[in-house]
């Protein structure tokens, strides 16, 4: 007999009124998401397993926060984190512009260096546990926000090295934190790549750089 079990992530949405949103700088309408996993067989879900994620978010930029934490989206405190992480990891932690830059493009927001510096302090003396933050993050985050922070994984190890299979490692371990599959890491990377990794420039040159 030949049985086909697996499981399947369900999102259901519904309307959770009007809050203020820091990324459209207005008052908008909101919703409130809870992503389920459940059980299946022959494709059929039969069974909740557990909650995935539980958040609220912006109707008009989908943009996504965590309850009672409206001051900006949940994943922004993360990817500064994660770049001062892959920065420390690479030494180039000091070149601020560049972090900024890919902040900047990945986030649309303005990287503020001292918060950079003490996140860089935290990961270099191992206060801050990244994969441990990616990972609670994966609980208060839609699809927009793990893309932004896989994006930044990507970019910061782009400008910081010539990629190699354990830089690009690195990366997958992220968005494994975050709860992905490797083919959506990879379907994030080839975008950032079709968009010219954002004109985000590379601390190194090499000749393929021309
Ligand atoms: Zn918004």
């Amino acid at each position: 007999m030949f049985i086909l079990f697996g499981s399947q992530v369900r999102g259901h949405s519904e309307p959770a009124g009007e809050y203020d949103c820091a990324v459209c700088g207005r008052r908008q309408t909101f919703s409130h998401v809870v992503e389920r996993e459940f059980f299946t067989l022959f494709g059929i879900p039969l069974l909740q397993i557990n909650t995935i994620a539980d958040y609220l978010a912006c109707d008009a930029c989908s943009n996504s926060y965590s309850r009672g934490a409206m001051e900006e989206p949940s994943q922004i405190a993360v990817i500064r984190k994660v770049v001062a992480y892959i920065a420390v990891g690479y030494g180039t932690w000091d070149r601020f512009d560049t972090m900024a830059d890919i902040f900047m493009k990945v986030t649309g927001r303005e990287l503020d260096e001292a918060g950079f510096r003490a996140d860089v302090r935290g990961v270099t003396n191992g206060e801050i546990d990244v994969h441990k933050l990616v990972g609670k993050l994966s609980a208060n985050v839609n699809a927009h926000g793990k893309q932004q922070v896989i994006e930044a994984a990507f970019l910061a190890t782009y400008a910081s090295c010539e990629l190699e299979y354990e830089d690009r490692l690195r990366v997958n371990l992220i968005g494994s934190s975050l709860g992905t599959s490797l083919e959506y890491v990879d379907s994030v990377i080839n975008y950032v790549r079709s968009q010219g990794y954002y004109g985000v420039r590379r601390l190194l040159t090499s000749p393929q750089d021309g």
